[in-house]
């Protein structure tokens, strides 16, 4: 069956074509599956019965159910458990601005890359999302929260970068004036520097923000905590990364969460300036979110700020990041395929009733 929701317009129009449609209804489709977020052919009620009785026949329609929301109650962030339509599960995080609403989409189910300090990581990989479970996430929060988002974050569950043609078939499609129409400037997708993509999603020249995690100044570290890292070095992953800037004019933003005593020293963030110097770059500093299954521990706030001189005395622009949802565990690399069950029946928990050790 044809996954419709990860169709263009142009797609959905051949398909229309080829049930014996007029080519017109395509745009009331598309509108249903990429503007409204439709979770049933029934609820497309400006179609002929008939119609979408064929559709139910031809196509596939990919949703996100909602199976848990956890609210924060530090801030406006929600965390969301989905399920799939084939059972399996994912999170999303909706984050509140000033600026407006951002979702931290997941784009695979698992992670191959096996990162030590990261929940999703140690979860294993299950498998890709598809184009139409990405924009999911968005539209099944939207209509929960009845908001419009205005910014997505490739940064929950899954190295995108690793689903790159789902992934770009996404892009498009959110930012597509018949769809979302979110625009690039307002997507982030982050990787752990699987340098080969790197190099072809230059070539796209697309204006979205490329963070870099990067979590170590040298090879030695970073492949204690980052299998990545044996595949490609350092300067390999810094060279691809001047090139992406060359190429697409965009900076790059470098992830760096701080682990106490093993990236987190004043020589480390000497060397990070070294490297960095003379890439037009910026660092997010973010204290490791701690998470059940390691020893890892958050550097202090005294180490953090001082880290951050090192690097701004350097010439390097350097902003210390926020922890949203830190009570419902919604942070960086905290998302898994199952956060625990809850007894009470409830789908919605706010953080304060919340067992902080999911
Ligand atoms: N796979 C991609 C995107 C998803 S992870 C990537 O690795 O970049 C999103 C971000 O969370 C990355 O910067 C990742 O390194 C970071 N992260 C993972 N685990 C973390 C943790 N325990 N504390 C802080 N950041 C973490
Ligand atoms: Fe995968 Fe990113 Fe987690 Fe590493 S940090 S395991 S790449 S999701």
């Amino acid at each position: 069956m044809v996954d419709i929701r990860s169709a263009t317009e142009e797609e959905v129009r051949a398909a229309v074509v080829q049930l014996g449609e007029p080519a017109y209804r395509a745009g009331q489709i598309v509108t249903w599956l990429q503007q409204k977020g439709a979770e049933s052919f029934d609820e497309m009620t400006n179609l002929p019965k008939a119609l979408r009785e064929k559709m139910k026949d031809t196509f596939e329609l990919r949703c996100a159910k909602k199976l848990r929301r956890w609210d924060s109650s530090l801030d406006d962030t929600s965390k969301y458990l989905f399920e799939l339509n084939d059972g399996e599960t994912i999170e999303s995080v909706l984050m509140h601005y000033h600026h407006g609403y951002s979702v931290c989409i997941s784009s695979q189910v698992g992670c191959k890359m096996g990162c030590t300090f990261c929940a999703t990581g140690m979860g294993g990989f299950r498998r890709n999302l598809t184009p139409s479970e990405m924009l999911a996430q968005v539209q099944a929060i939207e209509r929960d929260k009845h908001i419009r988002v205005s910014n997505i974050v490739l940064m929950g569950m899954g190295e995108p970068l690793d689903n790159y043609d789902a992934v770009l078939r996404f892009l498009r499609l959110v930012s597509a004036e018949s769809g979302l129409n979110i625009g690039m400037r307002h997507i982030s997708l982050s990787t752990c520097g699987v340098v080969d993509r790197i190099y072809d999603l230059m070539q796209e020249k697309l204006q979205l923000t490329l963070s870099v995690s990067l979590h170590a100044p040298n090879d030695e570290i970073r492949r204690k905590t980052m299998p990545v890292a044996r595949r490609w070095d350092m300067y390999e992953l810094l060279t691809a990364c001047r090139d992406y800037e060359q190429t697409t004019g965009r900076r790059i933003s470098f992830e760096y969460a701080m682990i106490s005593g093993v990236n987190d020293s004043d020589a480390c963030a000497k060397e990070l300036a070294e490297k960095l110097r003379g890439t037009l770059c910026h660092v997010n500093l973010i204290p490791v979110n701690e998470v059940k299954e390691n020893q890892y521990k958050r550097s202090s706030r005294e180490r953090l700020e001082r880290f951050s001189d090192i690097l701004s005395r350097s010439g390097i622009a350097v902003t210390v990041r926020r922890t949203l949802g830190a009570d419902i565990n919604a942070s960086c690399g905290q998302l898994r395929q199952k956060s625990f069950e809850q007894t009470d029946g409830s789908d919605v928990i706010s953080g304060s009733d919340n067992d902080r050790d999911v």
